[in-house]
């Protein structure tokens, strides 16, 4: 037998008998980043390098190593999932951690 653990709360959702609920989520590029078009050979490239160099210094990545595609898999509990609906991208949290920096 499989056992599932809430991937939020920690809850033994074999032992508890509580419906398991999977969140997946897949994030990738919305552009092919091998596709070259007439506009992108007239651009100004220099403009764009700044541009790419200070979102990199905002973000504190280096987008060009970052994956094409990444996808993930969750497992939570009943009163997980209705927290997971109700904010997925947890702005909430997000919110509150930006205001306490104040
Ligand atoms: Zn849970």
């Amino acid at each position: 037998m499989v056992h599932f653990t809430c991937d939020l709360c920690g809850k033994d959702l074999n032992a508890s008998g509580d419906s398991r609920y999977v969140v997946k989520i897949d994030v990738f590029a919305d552009f092919d980043p091998n596709q070259i078009t007439e506009d992108d050979l007239d651009d100004d490239h220099m403009e764009q390098i700044s541009e790419i160099l200070q979102h990199d210094e905002s973000c504190g990545r280096d987008e060009t190593i970052e994956p094409a595609r990444q996808g993930f898999r969750f497992d939570l509990c009943l009163c997980c999932r209705a927290k997971f609906v109700k904010d997925p991208l947890a702005r909430e949290g997000i919110k509150l951690f930006d205001f306490s920096n104040n």
